[in-house]
């Protein structure tokens, strides 16, 4: 029997000989063999860093370690999944691969991302257009109705939907799959990380697909990473339509990077930071006259103004960009969730000024060849905690820093620890404080000093000076070799390490029967000295008669 795939693919497709991943032409790491096969410069190149060594090569077209990391992030296996340069590439992928120019046709559901129309345009297929409801909403009924007989070969759902938000329910996805059997559904997700419907890579199969991307949730808009994700044979089919090498090895390197397990944590903190920012945003505008409806459904907001023209340009004249489309989306304009200092100036524009002072957060990656550490604080929150050393007592210290600090903290380790705790503990330490420095910024208003005394039969007593100047004393000593696989040798250089990285003089003393106890306690101790000398009273002066810190 002839599959859907195979069915509804361009006949020039189909005479193409099928893509071979595995032999992976001319550009595989073949380990030592000698390379004389696809005219490359045998020379690397003239550019500093280990990241570009071997551009002079041809990458691997669909990266082993890739697919399968893209595959795992998903949820998917490998053979449903095509890596491409950005997920516009694949829209165009499968528009080359399904659509005989001047016969076929796709549909979209306006207003929506122009990339659809565009590629079906270059390709000569015809453009089927639904409509969001007047109220943006999405209409499966109607969008059914547009294609149940035109039978496009592909309709795109852009869910949410860049650029009115409008989310789309995955039910709906599925009734309209089901509806048009000879039609390949294409949910594009570029957005859903942000949104709070599940994505719809579990269901794809038979004619329902997925886009994913890298630009959005995972901040590698310039790598150009996506992917399609669908039926293998659909895969296939279009890998036929791909060019040779598609995909950057400096973006490949790039890309297993940014998604290594430790900086896993980090993403996670950072999406859930970009949807409270986004709805604090929408809970502003909200006040502002002119603004007549807001909707939020990926990382930006779609202001429905009754001039957007006037307001596009008022923005403009800030120095701040935005997306107004006057044809597509004619009376709203698409703004992006930024940074604090971002979002502060684009308020400014509509009269709305911040009255608290800027945020206290710090991210750091440290890379070393015995430890990779990412590190994101907030002073200023005491949620979330989240942190993965790979030693579970010192996830628990650490933890008992944050919560005793009273600030948000997540931390995440990729050690060697097969040789010994002692890197990962040292580096963390290193890493922690420095992320600590940086924080705390020009250190205005803070308290600079802390104490405390606690627990049970132990007294441990932790002072600080966040005076800008390293310095520590360690007064105790531990009777076993380690609790709960920390060394009890790393606990004073834990606080030496954070001593010179946060530049602070950190003084520890410590006596009792339990080590565990006492371990606990130097941490506890040093978390609650710490919320004091981070704390910001209602003062901003700088807590020193020096004027520096
Ligand atoms: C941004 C965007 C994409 C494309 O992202 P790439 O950078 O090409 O991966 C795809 N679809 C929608 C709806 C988008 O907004």
């Amino acid at each position: 029997m002839i599959s859907l795939a195979q069915r509804l693919a361009r006949p020039e497709i189909l005479a193409l000989p099928p893509t071979d991943t595995a032999a992976a032409a001319g550009g595989a790491p073949i380990g030592r063999s000698i390379k004389l096969d696809a005219n490359e410069n045998p020379f690397a190149p003239l550019v500093a860093g280990s990241i570009a060594a071997s551009v002079n090569r041809y990458p691997e077209p669909q990266p082993v370690a890739l697919r399968q990391r893209l595959a795992d992030l998903y949820g998917c296996a490998p053979s449903q999944l095509w890596a491409t340069r950005g997920s516009d590439d694949a829209i165009d992928l499968l528009i080359r691969t399904f659509c005989v120019p001047g016969t076929d046709s796709i549909a979209i559901v306006e207003p929506t991302f122009s990339a659809y129309a565009q590629f079906a345009r270059v390709q000569g297929a015809r453009v089927i257009s639904a409509r969001l409801t007047d109220d943006l909403l999405f209409d499966a009924e109607a969008v059914i109705a547009a294609c149940v007989d035109a039978k496009p070969k592909l309709l795109f759902l852009c869910t949410p939907n860049n650029p009115t938000g409008t989310p789309v329910d995955p039910a709906d996805v599925l009734a309209i799959a089901r509806a048009l059997p000879d039609t390949l559904v294409v949910a594009d997700e570029a957005y859903i990380e942000f949104a709070d419907t599940p994505s719809l890579v579990p269901q794809v199969g038979g004619n329902l697909l997925v886009l994913r991307t890298l630009s959005k949730a995972y901040g590698l808009a310039g790598a150009r990473i996506g992917c399609l994700i669908a039926d293998p044979e659909i895969i296939e089919l279009a890998s036929r339509a791909s060019p040779p090498y598609p995909l950057p090895s400096l973006s490949i390197a790039a890309t297993l990077d940014a998604l290594a397990a430790e900086r896993m944590p980090l993403h996670a903190e950072r999406i859930a930071r970009l949807k409270a920012d986004r709805d604090a945003l929408a809970s502003r505008l909200r006040a502002v006259p002119e603004i007549q409806s807001i909707r939020t459904g990926g990382n930006f907001l779609f202001l429905e103004v009754a001039d957007p023209a006037a307001l596009a340009q008022r923005l403009a004249a800030a120095g701040i960009r935005l997306r107004f489309r006057p044809n597509a989306a004619p009376g709203g304009v698409r703004v992006t969730v930024g940074t604090e200092a971002e979002n502060a100036a684009m308020l400014a524009v509509f009269g709305l000024t911040e009255t608290t002072r800027p945020g206290r957060r710090a991210e750091l990656v440290r890379d070393t060849k015995e430890t990779r550490i990412a590190v994101a604080i907030d002073l200023d929150r005491s949620e979330p905690r989240s942190i993965h050393t790979g030693i579970g007592f010192y996830d628990h210290m650490l933890d008992q820093v944050a919560a005793h600090g009273g600030f948000s903290l997540t931390l995440a380790c990729t050690g060697d620890l097969e040789i010994d705790p002692h890197h990962s503990v040292e580096d963390i330490a290193l890493a922690l404080g420095a992320a600590l420095r940086q924080a705390l910024g020009d250190k205005r208003g803070i308290g600079r000093f802390g104490f405390a005394l606690p627990m049970d039969e132990v007294r441990a007593e932790v002072l600080i000076d966040l005076s800008g100047r390293p310095f520590s004393k360690f007064d105790g000593h531990f009777d076993t070799p380690e609790v709960g696989g920390l060394p009890t040798q790393m606990v004073p250089h834990i606080f030496r390490s954070l001593a010179d990285s946060m530049a602070c003089a950190i003084h520890v003393k410590v006596e009792g029967d339990n080590d565990h106890h006492k371990v606990e306690g130097c941490f506890k101790a040093f978390g609650r000295a710490l919320r004091m000398g981070l704390s910001v009273g209602g003062s901003d002066t700088l807590p020193s008669t020096k004027g520096v810190l």
